[in-house]
């Protein structure tokens, strides 16, 4: 880093709150803190506040006696808070971009496109907070008149992962805001920062105290529990793994939360032989190498068809082995270090248990450098299907490849797994593209590129990937109950 950028990580560091944020007041963790370590360095950044479950209850108290003011509230005056945030997140866009890449890792143009796409579910919500509609209709026998209202569901949980530290968290509030919910969320504790710096924004942009709270904590069940079975909760929304996901819903159930669970992925990239296949290269350096390959998004698979194989894996080995590996904020850096030493082990496992069943190293990337950590691209080939990276979510910078014949074999291929989010799928017939679209059991499909999310869009999944879906018309209905009033005249 330069003097310049080193002023200014220390700037933002010291401007991030640190402490919890219940009722509007920023107050001590009666736990004490917890460490925010630098995934590049393996150092710690800063210390915030480490929350007691009886805080946890407190955030939840809030949320609760704020509910009734915060829903009558005109929905303008909600939309207008999201907007504000909105501008004030574009104007600080630089900042916010460097304080994600030191608690995350990624490179600080990925963290500033990571940044806008987050401001831009303010923005989206902020507009339909104004278009919250119902219905008026004459009853089937006619005689009663049907009024359908939609009301916010109440005070929401929200737990976030550690990998867009940003974006998931406003994919929740922005809705919940528009909708008119009050809510407490709970950052994942190796980036709660760019959670705690998006509070102050909203605080600052209008949003009343107690509306949004904020706790962040080491021992998240622990912590989190007490709120998910507390009557005063009415909905859950997780962001996170299939396998915390599925203790979360368990626990719903005992208030028969409305839940939200938009959780792991294995996503198939499908390269058929019709494929252009520069663009399917191209398309494939995106679903792979955004954020670093931990994204639920990341094209987990590629599946090519055999006679182009050996050209799409070598042209993709070619671009990935040109990747720079290196400190986030380091200019000219594309990949930045893994979140922690676990899930590099996790990657570096699951390579090589690849390898041990027969997959080729085409580009053999692996661990690197002598701190943090950093983990550099991998290209596999001719990948078995008894791979267990296949199987499982790599959340890491290696690409498998393995081949297919046959339009079926593909699509079989591409459904083998319990998960459900995403899949790509590259082919220049439009019949095959309809055909293949309509057989994959997935929630979204990127045809012909490499990158699905957007504000607009009806992010979420199907099968062992969680239900409900963020953004899109469909976001705000996460945070919405009907009521329907039948009326005799
Ligand atoms: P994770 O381990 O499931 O953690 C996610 C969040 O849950 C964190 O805030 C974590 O807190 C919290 N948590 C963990 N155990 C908990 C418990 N028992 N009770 C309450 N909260 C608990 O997942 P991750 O490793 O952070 O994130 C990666 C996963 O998220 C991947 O599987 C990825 O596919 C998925 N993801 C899905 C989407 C999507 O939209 N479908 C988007 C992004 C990521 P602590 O970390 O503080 O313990």
């Amino acid at each position: 880093m330069s003097t310049t950028e080193q002023s200014a990580a220390h700037a933002i560091l010291e401007e991030v709150p640190k402490q919890l944020y219940i009722g509007g007041e920023w107050v001590d963790g009666a736990n004490g803190t917890l460490e925010v370590e630098d995934p590049a360095t393996g150092e710690t950044l800063v210390e915030v506040a480490d929350a007691t479950p009886e805080q946890a209850l407190a955030a939840l108290g809030s949320a609760h006696d704020h509910q009734k003011e915060w829903q009558a509230t005109p929905p303008r005056e909600r939309g207008e808070i999201l907007r504000s945030a909105f501008d004030a997140i574009i104007e600080r866009a630089d900042d916010l971009a460097l304080l994600m890449t030191l608690e995350m890792g990624k490179s600080v143009a990925e963290s500033k496109a990571e940044v806008t796409y987050a401001a831009d579910f303010l923005r989206w919500f902020s507009e339909e907070a104004v278009r919250i509609e119902g219905r008026w209709a004459e009853t089937t026998t006619g005689g009663s008149r049907m009024l359908v209202m939609r009301q916010a569901v109440g005070p929401a949980i929200m737990i976030t992962p550690w990998n867009f530290p940003l974006a998931m968290g406003t994919r929740k509030v922005g809705p919940a805001v528009a909708a008119g919910c009050t809510m407490v969320v709970k950052p994942a504790k190796q980036t709660p920062l760019s959670m705690l710096m998006l509070a102050k924004i909203l605080e600052e942009s209008g949003l009343p105290g107690g509306v949004l709270n904020v706790i962040t904590a080491k021992s998240s069940g622990a912590t989190m529990e007490p709120l998910i079975k507390d009557p005063r909760a009415r909905k859950l929304s997780f962001t996170g793994s299939t396998e915390v996901g599925r203790t979360l819903n368990e626990q719903a159930s005992e208030q028969l939360l409305r839940v939200s669970m938009e959780l792991g992925g294995n996503a198939p990239f499908v390269v058929f032989e019709d494929a252009d296949v520069d663009n399917a290269v191209e398309g494939a350096m995106v679903a792979k190498m955004r954020n670093i390959g931990e994204a639920c998004t990341a094209a987990n698979r590629f599946h090519v068809h055999s006679s182009i194989a050996e050209e799409f894996t070598s042209k993709l080995a070619k671009k990935m082995g040109a990747l720079r590996v290196g400190p986030g904020t380091e200019d000219g850096v594309d990949v930045g270090p893994l979140i922690d030493d676990d899930q590099r082990g996790k990657v570096e496992q699951l390579v090589a248990d690849a390898v041990e069943k027969g997959a080729k190293p085409v580009l053999e990337g692996g661990r690197t450098g002598d701190r943090g950590y950093f983990f550099a691209p991998t290209v596999l080939g001719d990948v078995p299907d008894t791979a267990r990276l296949l199987k499982e979510e790599i959340f890491g910078p290696v690409a498998p490849v393995a081949t297919f014949d046959t339009e079926e074999e593909a699509l079989a291929s591409a459904n083998d797994t319990e998960y459900g989010l995403v899949a790509y799928l590259y082919t220049n017939d439009l019949n095959r593209t309809l055909r293949v679209v309509e057989g994959l059991a997935y929630g979204m499909v990127g045809v012909n590129q490499g990158m699905v999310s957007n504000a607009a869009a009806p992010f979420g999944g199907v099968k062992q990937s969680g239900f409900g879906r963020e953004g899109g018309h469909e976001g705000i209905n996460e945070y919405l109950e009907t009521k329907y009033t039948s009326i005799k005249l």
